[in-house]
């Protein structure tokens, strides 16, 4: 898409000039309908759980929290979808603020750093009976953006958990070629469809809500924070999956940061 300015010189000479400036006006176009995109989604989002607290928080003071079930019913219906929303505008700020982070580079062994990560989500592992294996070499050290890294390990490992069935696998490896490194966080879980594959990267984008294995459910919002925060690093995500098989996730970054 082009956008022209017709400039017309002074006559000189009994000459007329006209310059035409041409500015190409494809990538502006295509960012304000992104953001305007987001902001509607993101309140479609947001409205939904505040409408479900408002009218249950309504239903109750009409005289339901007279009856002790209801009250019990409703009011852990009202946290859940508050929690719900804490989780949805923490997603929303770390989507907004990824592209103005800076550069926040830091020295950091990778297979401790997800083994913390690991260690932070061991009661869920727990619990579904999982296994996850940490095979990045123990003395690797890398200048990474810690916040991006944090961000990518966090979701990566999350829906790795999340979509997997129980007593499945997690395993987390490293590969490196001439000019880039890859960070490579593979599952034994339900798979993604093919035909759904090129999507899951958009915000707000989830396969099918019935898939979680979680009562809450994600936001839409993880693996677009994921390809941001590797974009913002010099990198980009990519999937691999085979539905019934499992799913890989690879976030390719350059070597030299
Ligand atoms: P959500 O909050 O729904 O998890 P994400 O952006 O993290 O949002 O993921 C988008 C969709 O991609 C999810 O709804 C899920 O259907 C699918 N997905 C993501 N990771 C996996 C995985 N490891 N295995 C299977 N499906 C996945």
């Amino acid at each position: 898409v082009f956008e022209t300015t017709v400039v017309y010189s002074p006559q000189v000479h009994h000459k007329f000039e006209v310059i035409v400036l041409m500015y190409d006006v494809t990538e502006s176009i295509r960012m304000k309908k992104m953001e305007k995109d987001f902001i509607n989604n993101a309140s479609h989002e947001l409205r939904t759980p505040i409408t479900s607290i408002s009218g249950f928080a309504e239903t109750l003071l009409d005289g339901a929290k007279d009856d002790p079930e209801k009250l019990n019913q409703f009011l852990t219906i009202i946290k859940t979808e508050s929690d719900k929303l804490v989780g949805l505008t923490n997603d929303i700020l770390t989507m907004s603020k990824i592209s103005d982070r800076g550069e926040n580079l830091k020295d950091v062994n990778l297979k401790d750093y997800v083994d913390n990560q690991i260690q932070f989500m061991q009661s869920e592992i727990e619990r579904r009976n999982l296994i996850v294996e940490n095979n990045i070499p123990a003395d690797l050290v890398k200048k990474v953006n810690e916040n991006d890294l944090f961000q990518i390990v966090k979701n990566l490992l999350t829906n790795a958990i999340e979509y997997n069935h129980d007593g499945g696998q997690v395993i987390f490896e490293y590969r490196e070629s001439k000019r880039h490194w890859k960070l490579i966080v593979r599952d034994t879980g339900i798979g993604i469809p093919e035909d759904q594959r090129e999507f899951i990267f958009d915000r707000f984008y989830r396969v099918d809500t019935s898939r979680s294995r979680t009562k809450m459910g994600g936001t839409g919002l993880g693996l677009a924070i994921v390809q941001e925060a590797a974009k913002h690093m010099g990198g980009k995500a990519i999937v691999d999956s085979n539905e019934d098989h499992g799913t890989a996730f690879i976030v390719r970054l350059p070597l030299e940061n």
